[in-house]
Protein backbone atom coordinates (compact mmCIF):
# COMPACT_ATOMS: atom_id res chain seq x y z
CA UNK A 1 0.00 0.00 0.00
CA UNK A 2 1.38 3.58 -1.05
CA UNK A 3 2.14 6.24 1.97
CA UNK A 4 -0.06 9.12 2.69
CA UNK A 5 1.37 11.89 3.90
CA UNK A 6 -0.68 14.90 4.97
CA UNK A 7 1.44 18.30 6.39
CA UNK A 8 -0.35 21.29 7.76
CA UNK A 9 0.76 24.68 6.48
CA UNK A 10 -1.62 25.80 9.71
CA UNK A 11 -3.76 24.65 12.03
CA UNK A 12 -5.35 27.76 13.49
CA UNK A 13 -9.06 28.78 13.15
CA UNK A 14 -10.26 32.17 11.66
CA UNK A 15 -8.78 34.27 14.73
CA UNK A 16 -5.06 32.69 14.70
CA UNK A 17 -5.02 31.59 17.94
CA UNK A 18 -1.53 32.34 19.96
CA UNK A 19 -0.22 32.96 16.37
CA UNK A 20 -1.16 29.47 15.21
CA UNK A 21 -1.05 29.31 11.04
CA UNK A 22 -4.28 29.54 9.57
CA UNK A 23 -5.96 25.73 8.86
CA UNK A 24 -4.66 24.11 5.44
CA UNK A 25 -2.65 21.06 4.52
CA UNK A 26 -0.85 19.16 2.02
CA UNK A 27 -1.22 15.59 0.38
CA UNK A 28 1.89 13.91 -0.73
CA UNK A 29 4.02 17.57 -1.29
CA UNK A 30 1.43 17.82 -4.71
CA UNK A 31 -2.34 18.67 -3.58
CA UNK A 32 -2.44 22.25 -1.42
CA UNK A 33 -6.14 21.69 0.64
CA UNK A 34 -7.00 25.58 1.29
CA UNK A 35 -5.58 28.58 0.57
CA UNK A 36 -5.19 30.51 3.65
CA UNK A 37 -3.27 33.85 3.68
CA UNK A 38 0.18 32.40 5.45
CA UNK A 39 -0.23 29.33 2.82
CA UNK A 40 3.01 30.92 0.75
CA UNK A 41 5.29 31.74 3.92
CA UNK A 42 4.13 27.95 5.44
CA UNK A 43 4.82 25.85 2.31
CA UNK A 44 8.52 27.18 1.59
CA UNK A 45 8.71 27.31 6.14
CA UNK A 46 7.71 23.43 5.51
CA UNK A 47 10.58 23.00 2.78
CA UNK A 48 7.15 22.03 0.11
CA UNK A 49 8.29 24.09 -3.29
CA UNK A 50 4.92 25.45 -4.60
CA UNK A 51 5.44 25.21 -7.96
CA UNK A 52 5.43 21.10 -6.91
CA UNK A 53 1.49 22.01 -6.45
CA UNK A 54 -0.67 20.29 -9.13
CA UNK A 55 -3.91 21.69 -7.25
CA UNK A 56 -5.43 23.92 -4.60
CA UNK A 57 -8.86 22.78 -3.15
CA UNK A 58 -10.83 24.95 -1.08
CA UNK A 59 -13.85 24.15 0.76
CA UNK A 60 -15.22 27.69 1.14
CA UNK A 61 -14.73 31.52 0.47
CA UNK A 62 -14.26 32.77 4.06
CA UNK A 63 -10.65 34.62 4.33
CA UNK A 64 -8.72 32.46 6.30
CA UNK A 65 -9.51 29.55 3.71
CA UNK A 66 -8.98 31.78 0.73
CA UNK A 67 -7.24 34.89 0.53
CA UNK A 68 -3.88 33.12 -0.04
CA UNK A 69 -4.15 32.20 -3.54
CA UNK A 70 -3.34 35.97 -4.82
CA UNK A 71 0.28 35.20 -3.10
CA UNK A 72 0.28 31.63 -4.47
CA UNK A 73 -0.32 32.89 -8.17
CA UNK A 74 1.97 35.98 -7.63
CA UNK A 75 4.71 33.19 -6.88
CA UNK A 76 3.79 31.00 -9.57
CA UNK A 77 3.56 33.86 -12.36
CA UNK A 78 7.74 35.41 -10.97
CA UNK A 79 9.42 32.04 -9.88
CA UNK A 80 9.50 29.61 -12.96
CA UNK A 81 5.67 27.83 -12.86
CA UNK A 82 5.41 26.54 -16.85
CA UNK A 83 3.29 23.55 -15.48
CA UNK A 84 -0.81 24.20 -15.46
CA UNK A 85 -2.01 24.29 -12.22
CA UNK A 86 -5.60 23.03 -11.23
CA UNK A 87 -7.83 25.46 -8.80
CA UNK A 88 -10.67 23.73 -7.44
CA UNK A 89 -13.38 25.45 -4.75
CA UNK A 90 -17.15 25.89 -4.65
CA UNK A 91 -19.40 28.18 -7.67
CA UNK A 92 -18.26 31.72 -8.25
CA UNK A 93 -14.64 30.66 -7.15
CA UNK A 94 -13.35 31.85 -10.65
CA UNK A 95 -14.63 35.25 -10.63
CA UNK A 96 -14.07 36.02 -6.42
CA UNK A 97 -10.22 34.82 -7.47
CA UNK A 98 -9.72 36.72 -10.60
CA UNK A 99 -11.45 40.16 -8.89
CA UNK A 100 -9.64 39.77 -5.62
CA UNK A 101 -6.47 38.89 -7.62
CA UNK A 102 -6.50 41.65 -10.50
CA UNK A 103 -7.28 44.12 -7.74
CA UNK A 104 -4.65 43.99 -5.67
CA UNK A 105 -1.72 42.33 -7.93
CA UNK A 106 -3.01 43.97 -11.72
CA UNK A 107 -1.53 41.51 -14.45
CA UNK A 108 -1.51 38.26 -12.14
CA UNK A 109 -3.44 36.62 -14.78
CA UNK A 110 -0.73 36.91 -16.97
CA UNK A 111 1.56 34.12 -15.95
CA UNK A 112 2.97 32.09 -18.28
CA UNK A 113 0.93 28.63 -16.91
CA UNK A 114 -2.42 27.68 -17.37
CA UNK A 115 -4.96 27.67 -14.51
CA UNK A 116 -7.53 24.93 -14.85
CA UNK A 117 -10.39 25.98 -12.70
CA UNK A 118 -12.97 23.46 -12.04
CA UNK A 119 -15.62 25.04 -9.59
CA UNK A 120 -17.36 21.80 -7.45
CA UNK A 121 -20.77 20.66 -7.11
CA UNK A 122 -21.67 17.69 -4.51
CA UNK A 123 -22.17 14.41 -6.31
CA UNK A 124 -19.45 15.33 -8.83
CA UNK A 125 -16.39 13.32 -9.39
CA UNK A 126 -13.44 15.31 -10.07
CA UNK A 127 -9.84 13.92 -11.08
CA UNK A 128 -7.15 16.06 -10.41
CA UNK A 129 -3.89 14.28 -11.87
CA UNK A 130 -3.62 11.07 -9.28
CA UNK A 131 -6.29 12.87 -6.70
CA UNK A 132 -10.02 12.23 -7.18
CA UNK A 133 -12.22 14.29 -5.15
CA UNK A 134 -15.90 13.73 -4.67
CA UNK A 135 -17.20 17.14 -3.13
CA UNK A 136 -19.80 16.81 0.15
CA UNK A 137 -21.90 19.39 1.00
CA UNK A 138 -21.48 20.53 4.62
CA UNK A 139 -23.23 23.21 7.25
CA UNK A 140 -21.79 26.45 7.41
CA UNK A 141 -22.18 30.07 6.01
CA UNK A 142 -25.13 29.87 4.40
CA UNK A 143 -24.36 33.44 3.34
CA UNK A 144 -21.65 32.01 1.03
CA UNK A 145 -21.87 30.17 -2.11
CA UNK A 146 -21.66 27.03 -1.08
CA UNK A 147 -19.95 25.15 1.75
CA UNK A 148 -17.86 21.58 1.07
CA UNK A 149 -16.09 19.23 2.40
CA UNK A 150 -14.07 16.65 0.08
CA UNK A 151 -13.99 12.72 -0.24
CA UNK A 152 -10.43 12.02 -1.20
CA UNK A 153 -8.52 8.85 -3.12
CA UNK A 154 -5.09 9.48 -3.86
CA UNK A 155 -2.38 6.98 -5.20
CA UNK A 156 -4.95 4.22 -3.82
CA UNK A 157 -5.68 5.82 -0.19
CA UNK A 158 -8.86 7.06 0.93
CA UNK A 159 -8.93 10.01 3.21
CA UNK A 160 -11.70 12.92 4.07
CA UNK A 161 -11.52 16.61 4.85
CA UNK A 162 -14.50 18.21 6.34
CA UNK A 163 -13.68 22.10 5.54
CA UNK A 164 -16.01 24.43 8.06
CA UNK A 165 -19.13 22.85 9.09
CA UNK A 166 -21.14 22.20 12.05
CA UNK A 167 -21.92 18.75 12.88
CA UNK A 168 -24.47 17.44 10.15
CA UNK A 169 -24.68 14.66 7.74
CA UNK A 170 -22.40 14.92 5.12
CA UNK A 171 -19.42 15.08 7.79
CA UNK A 172 -20.92 11.54 9.07
CA UNK A 173 -21.20 10.21 5.93
CA UNK A 174 -17.49 11.26 5.77
CA UNK A 175 -16.21 10.00 8.37
CA UNK A 176 -17.91 6.50 8.19
CA UNK A 177 -16.48 5.93 4.88
CA UNK A 178 -12.76 7.11 5.57
CA UNK A 179 -9.47 5.21 6.77
CA UNK A 180 -8.32 9.49 7.70
CA UNK A 181 -10.29 12.11 8.44
CA UNK A 182 -9.02 15.93 9.08
CA UNK A 183 -11.87 17.21 10.68
CA UNK A 184 -12.21 20.83 11.75
CA UNK A 185 -12.46 21.68 16.02
CA UNK A 186 -12.93 25.30 15.98
CA UNK A 187 -13.17 25.26 20.06
CA UNK A 188 -12.55 23.42 23.04
CA UNK A 189 -16.50 23.16 24.47
CA UNK A 190 -17.66 27.00 23.06
CA UNK A 191 -20.51 26.30 21.04
CA UNK A 192 -20.29 28.12 17.81
CA UNK A 193 -22.83 27.71 15.77
CA UNK A 194 -21.57 27.14 12.07
CA UNK A 195 -18.44 25.25 13.48
CA UNK A 196 -17.91 21.46 15.78
CA UNK A 197 -16.05 21.63 18.97
CA UNK A 198 -14.35 18.75 20.84
CA UNK A 199 -16.67 17.86 23.67
CA UNK A 200 -20.12 18.08 22.08
CA UNK A 201 -19.55 17.48 18.46
CA UNK A 202 -15.92 15.63 17.91
CA UNK A 203 -17.10 12.24 20.32
CA UNK A 204 -19.71 11.75 17.66
CA UNK A 205 -17.42 12.21 14.55
CA UNK A 206 -15.26 9.64 16.29
CA UNK A 207 -17.96 7.44 17.04
CA UNK A 208 -18.99 6.89 13.02
CA UNK A 209 -15.66 6.52 12.26
CA UNK A 210 -13.98 2.50 11.83
CA UNK A 211 -11.76 1.63 14.78
CA UNK A 212 -8.99 1.56 12.73
CA UNK A 213 -9.38 4.80 10.82
CA UNK A 214 -7.72 7.98 12.11
CA UNK A 215 -9.00 11.37 12.78
CA UNK A 216 -6.71 14.45 12.58
CA UNK A 217 -8.10 17.50 14.05
CA UNK A 218 -7.55 21.01 12.54
CA UNK A 219 -8.93 24.68 12.71
CA UNK A 220 -8.11 24.89 15.90
CA UNK A 221 -7.52 26.77 19.27
CA UNK A 222 -4.76 25.82 21.35
CA UNK A 223 -6.80 24.01 24.06
CA UNK A 224 -7.82 21.18 21.93
CA UNK A 225 -6.45 18.26 23.01
CA UNK A 226 -7.17 14.50 21.84
CA UNK A 227 -9.83 14.32 24.86
CA UNK A 228 -9.33 10.40 24.89
CA UNK A 229 -10.64 9.77 21.75
CA UNK A 230 -8.89 6.61 20.49
CA UNK A 231 -6.76 7.36 17.12
CA UNK A 232 -7.24 10.74 17.37
CA UNK A 233 -4.58 12.86 16.88
CA UNK A 234 -4.54 17.24 16.95
CA UNK A 235 -2.23 18.29 13.91
CA UNK A 236 0.61 20.97 14.77
CA UNK A 237 1.58 23.72 12.18
CA UNK A 238 4.04 22.65 9.73
CA UNK A 239 4.42 18.89 10.82
CA UNK A 240 3.68 15.67 8.16
CA UNK A 241 2.11 12.93 9.46
CA UNK A 242 2.53 9.75 7.54
CA UNK A 243 -0.38 7.07 6.81
ZN1 LIG B 1 -15.43 29.28 7.50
Amino acid sequence: MSELELTFVGTGNAFAPDGLCWNGFVANGRYLFEAPPSALMALHRAGIDPNALDGVIISHHHGDHFLGLPSLILHWKYNGRERPVTIVGPPGTVQLARSIGEAVYPGLFEGRFEIQWVEAAPGECIQLGQLEIEPVEVAHDTRLSLNLGYACRLDGRRFAYTGDTSLCDGVLDLARTNEVLVSECASRDNYIPIHMNLVDDIPHVRAAMARDATLILTHLTPDVDDYGLERTIVARDLKSYRF
